[in-house]
């Protein structure tokens, strides 16, 4: 297992492990409890070397993981990433992240995640379609709707998760919608999932402004990422009426103090396929690094992991930090946030909206029965806003961090059910 230490803060495992640690010890749970040697390590870990016939009739062989880390609570959850940077670590942490986060917001499931070291961006579609075909056909008995349920994560979409589940069903000779989550509507998946993240970070940011009176108007948000997350939430805080004056995406930063016009901003990038910085009149550019720490009230990251270090923690500007990305900011970075006064709404609270309607949607899959969009936002609505208050009322309660009262208030929600149904050991 990994270890924490100044040299491997980069090391999104053991980061995840260093806050697993400081919750766990809070929790009076320890090294020689068995509850918590069982909840450290994962359940499951399996690499698959993917052959697949490039378009140049070239064969290339493309490495994968799945980490199945808990299924106290229910079936494994968790989306599948193509980067190529994907590692099995990275897997692993976040992983165990989907595990906190689905306690966190009290939804019967356990924690998985899947990577497959490629890049999308410099394949066809025909060769991301036969990764993706192969990569299930090496997966089918470790998925299904009561083993484990993908998702879509950075790198894979609504697509991918359609041909994740025919290959699944043809292996399984019937369809079976619910093996994946982030489906196309028209094919058993659920109105509201594709806005779901960035409409739970809203909510996140509407929870904070109303703990500390504040008005959308003059809170001024900067945004890192602007793919489903970023842009969605980018479009739906402008909608509130909050300010957005930082954007970027993976080829640099804009900061206006004015405030973008992000309907437009939508239309340069994802109509007219412009590259963000590039937008007219966008204002200063700045890498894509930056735009965290100019001057506004919320931070919201939504693009990679280790935005935010030790090295660069203190020059944030923001009151306020939304972590809609997973690990945006390291474990070291915690105490610094602590002692600047940041009020920080951690990411397994913060992004939880698309697991919450990934799980909405796994219900109406097995059901046959679908929900208005309406009904998909409400229920949304309900579940985050009770977990915020979950959250924040035990970190108030006991005195710690909101990220350490997440991970506390997930760890005891395992361990209950755990010790209920004994370590068949
Ligand atoms: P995406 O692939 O749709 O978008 C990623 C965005 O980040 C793109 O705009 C890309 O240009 C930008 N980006 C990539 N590398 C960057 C870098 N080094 N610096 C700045 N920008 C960079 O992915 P997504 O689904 O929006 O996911 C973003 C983050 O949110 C990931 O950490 C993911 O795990 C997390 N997340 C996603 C969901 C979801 O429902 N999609 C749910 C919870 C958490």
């Amino acid at each position: 297992m990994a270890t924490f230490s100044p040299h491997n803060e980069l090391n999104v495992y053991a980061s995840a492990e260093a806050r697993f640690e400081v919750a766990a010890k809070k929790l009076g749970l320890g090294p020689d409890d068995g509850v918590y040697r069982f909840m450290r390590y994962p359940d499951k870990e399996i690499t698959v070397y993917i052959p697949v016939t490039l378009d140049n009739g070239q064969l290339e062989v493309f490495i994968g993981y799945r980490v199945h880390h808990s299924r106290v609570r229910g079936p494994c959850k968790g989306g599948i990433r193509y980067a190529p940077n994907v590692t099995l670590d990275e897997v692993r942490a976040l992983a165990s992240e989907m595990t906190w986060k689905c306690a966190v917001v009290n939804i019967p499931f356990g924690g998985a995640k899947g990577g497959v070291i490629c890049d999308p961006a410099k394949l066809s579609r025909g060769e991301l379609e036969r990764i993706t075909r192969r990569y299930t056909a090496e997966l089918t008995d470790w998925f299904g709707p009561e083993i484990d349920v993908p998702a879509p994560d950075l790198g894979t979409n609504e697509q991918v998760m359609a041909w994740i589940m025919d290959t699944y069903s043809m292996h399984k000779r019937h369809t079976t919608t619910g093996v994946v989550t982030g489906k196309p509507v028209t094919m058993g998946g659920s109105y509201g999932r594709h806005d779901a993240t960035g409409r739970g970070l809203l909510i996140a940011c509407d929870k904070t402004l109303a703990k500390f009176g504040l008005k959308r108007e003059q809170t001024r948000v900067a945004i890192q990422g602007f793919g489903n997350v970023g842009s969605v939430s980018a479009k739906l805080l402008h909608q509130a009426g909050y300010k957005i004056v930082g954007l970027a995406d993976i080829n640099g930063g804009l900061y206006n103090e004015a405030g973008f016009d992000v309907p437009k901003v939508l239309d340069w990038v994802y109509q007219q396929h412009k590259p963000l910085p590039d937008f007219p009149a966008g204002g200063a550019r700045m890498s894509a690094q930056d735009i965290l720490f100019q001057p506004c009230d919320i931070c919201l990251p939504a693009a990679v992991e280790n935005q935010i270090t030790s090295a660069n923690v203190k020059k944030l500007q923001a009151r306020i930090l939304c972590e809609g990305a997973n690990g945006p900011s390291t474990a070291y970075s915690d105490e610094e946030l602590d002692r600047m006064g940041i009020f920080v709404v951690p990411d397994i609270l913060a992004n939880a909206g698309g697991v919450t309607v990934s799980y909405f949607e796994w219900v109406q899959d097995r059901q046959g029965f679908f929900w208005r969009e309406n009904v998909v936002n409400d229920r949304l609505k309900d579940i985050l806003e009770r977990s915020f208050d979950d959250v924040i009322g035990y970190a108030e309660k006991h005195g710690v961090s909101n990220r350490t009262a997440a991970y506390m208030l997930a760890i005891d929600r395992v361990a209950v059910v755990l010790k209920l149904r004994g370590i068949y050991a």
